[in-house]
């Protein structure tokens, strides 16, 4: 059996940042810390954080000890709730999540109409969202465009632009690119931020070069990570063998030994030894 791991499996930079600063926030903090969602999609990261104090809240009025902020970023009301009801908040949000934030705030100052690629239910896109003001629009998949479309004639506004969530599927962003190019005439003017992160980028490239090779493809990470579902979608044009497991339980090992050659991918919230332990089971059939 030939195994193939993804060089770009597992943390990106902004997870691992968020994960070794909340902990050393959890060291200084003896009373412990809540975290407002899931500080990433692993729960065996999640629960390791628990045991040292971190408490897990799902919206800003449960606070009761200071609040991180995770790499996916909030929402502006939720800064102004929480400077209201002096919450304070150690903002972990990823340096490459609050440029999107500037960005959107800046081009909706000048009057663009904003298309924002995302996951309407993302964390993230909900927060970048926030900070678009009202002539925008969420574009999830290509179903969407024509009332994008519709809303953005109705704002009578020419300037447009067009950005993403950073972990957006780069196919589906080229996508809906080339659609919106070809439904705008020449009175408009169209202004695109590629916008998706260097580490979805690679990832998702890689993903898309090892399912070529392989006859079975293992993409490891949370059920409810966005970049863990991309990279099973891009493997599954490739190959008609895909599994999305979170650890080593969730393997059929009868099933896998059928295979010659094994590709494996790991999603930004995946901590390396998870990844490790699939790899040398893998190994030792
Ligand atoms: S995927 Fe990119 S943007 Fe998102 S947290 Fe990681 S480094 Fe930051």
């Amino acid at each position: 059996m030939e195994i193939i791991v993804g060089k770009k499996s597992g943390f990106c930079a902004g997870v691992r940042n968020t994960i070794t600063q909340a902990e050393k926030e959890l060291e200084n903090n003896a009373n412990g810390l809540d975290c407002l969602g899931e500080i990433i999609h692993n729960k065996q990261v999640i629960e390791s954080l628990n045991k040292k104090g971190l408490h897990i809240i799902d919206s800003i009025e449960q606070a009761k000890n200071k609040v991180i902020i995770r790499a996916h970023g909030i929402s502006k009301q939720v800064y102004t709730y929480a400077k209201e009801n002096n919450i304070k908040l150690i903002d972990l949000t990823c340096p490459k999540v609050l440029l999107i934030h500037k960005q959107v705030q800046e081009f909706a100052e000048n009057n663009y109409f904003i298309f924002l690629l995302g996951v309407k239910d993302h964390p993230e896109t909900i927060g970048t969202y926030s900070f678009c003001g009202d002539n925008s629009y969420v574009i999830e998949n290509t179903d969407d465009i024509s009332n994008a479309l519709n809303a953005l004639n109705s704002s009578n506004l020419k300037n447009v632009l067009i950005i993403s969530q950073t972990t957006f599927s780069v196919s589906l962003f080229e996508k809906i690119v080339d659609m919106i190019s070809n439904a705008l005439d020449e009175s408009f003017n169209l202004h695109i931020e590629k916008s998706i992160c260097d580490a979805t980028n690679l990832r998702q490239a890689e993903a898309n070069e090892i399912s070529k090779k392989a006859d079975l493809m293992i993409i490891i990470g949370g059920q409810n990570s966005s970049n863990t579902k991309k990279l099973v979608d891009v493997s599954k044009n490739n190959c008609k063998n895909v599994l999305h497991i979170q650890t080593i339980d969730d393997l059929n090992l009868d099933f896998v030994k059928k295979f010659d050659k094994i590709g494996i991918m790991a999603g930004a919230s995946t901590p390396s030894d998870i990844i490790e332990e699939v790899v040398s089971t893998l190994q030792s059939i």
